[in-house]
């Protein structure tokens, strides 16, 4: 055979997997062996999709939406995907204006891929979700990363965003409420940043607002192109119903934008994966359409988590962290652990290690904050019953107790 028969393409073969995956991996294997774990990695929520969602994913494989659709997604749901955005995030939107992927993440990668040549530059503020510098570096572009720390709650400012264009700035990528930091933009920061973005008319602008219902304390939820409707013409805004829903296997995400760029979207999946999931399209048709009494539950459910997790994390010596305005996860800051050696004898240097070592010592599994471009942090998601995470919380004092 051939010696370089395993040959990768160049781009997939820098690549790093997913750290996130690694991790739930790497707790799938020791429980396979027995190990009693509890997973503070997982990237979704930990109830069911609603009933009446389920319900109609049944009714649509016995009523035969069982083959191909349109590349772009069947039109009654892009009509509701449509009346999403009028009625949720006041843009006006026609349901040709929409397109329906597999996932969220897809849609991310369509716009990148469609649009990024060798050379171009995607703005990332870090702490950044793990996949975007992997998708742009995939897609041949360069991520250029702007660190925004606990200073300005994990926010981009203005002032950063200005410094960070050049003339081969490509997109600027904004997640609020953001993972891994459930930091969230208030209508004023977008406004802020969106004076910049008017002065740099070569910028596109990918809005991820995945977790948009996942948003506590009574806050309301503005995404860039409501707030400055001068940029909807160069702003993708992407959604799904993962989060909101509690449909992560569904696999449906959606976004509105220019139609030069959903055309161009369209033609890529028309060649890679066609229409999303003709099953998967009707239940979440149904999620847009049916009762939002789940999403109110879900909210008061997570905030509530959130505000015990908060006061108990804050309470174990050498942790410290805010209380995140969305999503359902706690960036929190393990400084105070760096340095010192657990009661197995590991010196622990990085957040990399004090997360290996919180799985192995304390049968407790967190994603370090290295993995989304800030350290030394962990990220701590709130995904899980409430007496699992204080048994997460009392094995984490346990070792933090126990270092010397
Ligand atoms: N964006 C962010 C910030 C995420 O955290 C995720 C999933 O974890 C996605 C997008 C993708 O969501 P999905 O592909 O499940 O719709």
């Amino acid at each position: 055979m051939s010696a370089d028969i395993q040959r990768l393409n160049q781009r997939l073969a820098i690549a790093q997997p997913s750290a996130t995956y690694r991790i739930i991996d790497s707790v799938a294997e020791r429980r396979a062996k027995g190990a009693k774990i509890i997973s503070l990695c997982a990237g979704e929520p930990d109830f069911d999709t609603p009933a009446h969602v389920r319900k109609a994913a049944i009714q649509a494989i016995e009523h035969g939406h069982t083959r191909y659709t349109q590349v772009a997604g069947v039109r009654s749901l892009r009509e509701a995907v449509a009346a999403k955005f009028q009625r949720e995030n006041a843009l006006d939107v026609s349901w040709q204006d929409t397109l329906v992927c597999s996932g969220g993440k897809q849609v991310i990668y369509n716009a990148l891929a469609a649009t990024l040549n060798e050379g171009d530059q995607v703005i990332v503020p870090a702490p950044y979700w793990v996949s975007y510098p992997e998708m742009v570096q995939l897609c041949g572009g360069e991520s250029r990363i702007v660190t925004c720390d606990a200073d300005t709650g994990f926010k981009l400012t203005p002032a950063a965003l200005a410094a960070a264009i050049t003339p081969r700035t490509r997109w600027l990528i904004l997640n609020s409420p953001s993972n891994p930091t459930g930091a969230v933009y208030s209508r004023d920061e977008l406004h802020a940043l969106a004076e910049v973005l008017l002065a740099n008319p070569h910028v596109l602008i990918l809005a991820d607002d995945i977790y948009e219902h996942l948003i506590f304390d009574d806050q309301t939820f503005f995404t860039l192109a409501q707030v400055e409707p001068r940029l909807a013409a160069r702003t993708l805004t992407m959604n799904g119903v993962s989060k909101a829903y509690a449909m992560t296997g569904w696999r449906i995400g959606f976004a509105t934008g220019p139609r030069w760029l959903l055309d161009a979207m369209e033609k890529l999946q028309g060649q890679q994966t066609s229409g999303a999931s003709s099953v998967s399209q009707q239940a979440a048709l149904a999620a847009l359409e049916g009762p939002k009494d789940f999403i109110q539950h879900s909210r008061a459910v997570f905030q509530k988590r959130r505000d015990r997790l908060v006061e108990q994390l804050n309470a174990i010596d050498g942790l410290e962290c805010a209380s995140p305005a969305g999503a359902f996860y706690v960036f929190a800051k393990c400084a105070g652990l760096i340095g010192r050696t657990s009661a197995a004898g590991r010196v622990l240097h990085t957040d990399e290690d004090v997360a290996h070592a919180l799985l192995d010592e304390a049968n407790v599994a967190v994603v370090p904050g290295s993995a989304f471009g800030l350290a030394p942090y962990l990220r701590i998601a709130y995904a899980l019953d409430d007496a699992s995470l204080m048994g997460a919380c009392e094995a984490i004092r346990g070792f933090c107790n126990a270092l010397e």
